[in-house]
């Protein structure tokens, strides 16, 4: 196991970057499948999220949209409990089936306070795909669709996660150690 520091703390290696763009092909293959004949709106949360999406979306066959929303503050290692309010949605999600884009979804209150935004626009559909599941830690009561990892109750950075910042660009999974 490769050990990295992001700030003070030590990370291992936790999912490698051919187990996670093999895991994010299969959940789009599912998509394609899922979604044949229709134009899906994706809907991916800033900021954790934009390798998932862009890795997501290149394995997409079908016609969709994409769009980016701010959602969450979370500050350092535990979550801030408080969800801001969602910036950046000019879509009109009437009628049109959409899918949530997650990072990961961890006691499940970010999406869970979010969610009813979304379904008083009333979409035809709403699913959500999230990469990475503490389900563990999850007690707001979510049905998550897609999901690429359930994994254990401990912090981790890359592939888009931060850790007060960095980290991010790590093509693999790290997990605190
Ligand atoms: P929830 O509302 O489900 O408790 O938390 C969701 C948000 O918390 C995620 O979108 C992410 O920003 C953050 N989060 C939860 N667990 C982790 C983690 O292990 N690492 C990082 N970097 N962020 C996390």
């Amino acid at each position: 196991m490769a050990v990295i520091k992001v700030h003070d703390k030590s990370f291992g290696t936790y999912l490698s970057e051919v187990v996670i763009q093999k895991r994010v092909k299969e959940i789009a293959e599912n998509i394609n499948k899922d979604y044949a004949g229709k134009k899906p709106l994706f809907i991916a949360i800033l900021n954790g999220s934009f390798m998932f999406a862009a890795d997501l979306f290149r394995h997409l066959t079908i016609e969709a949209e994409l769009c980016f929303i701010k959602l969450a503050s979370y500050k350092g290692m535990k979550s801030s409990g408080k969800v801001i309010t969602s910036i950046g949605l000019e879509e009109d999600l009437f009628d049109k089936d959409v899918i949530i884009v997650e990072d990961i979804v961890d006691t499940g209150k970010t999406l869970h306070k979010f969610l009813p935004k979304l379904v008083h626009q009333q979409p035809k559909s709403l699913k959500i795909a999230a990469l990475l599941h503490k389900s563990e830690a999850t007690t707001y009561p979510l049905t998550l669709d897609y999901i690429g990892f359930d994994i254990p109750n401990k912090f981790v950075v890359g592939y888009g996660l931060d850790y007060d910042g960095l980290g991010r660009n790590l093509k693999e999974i790290y997990q605190l150690v």
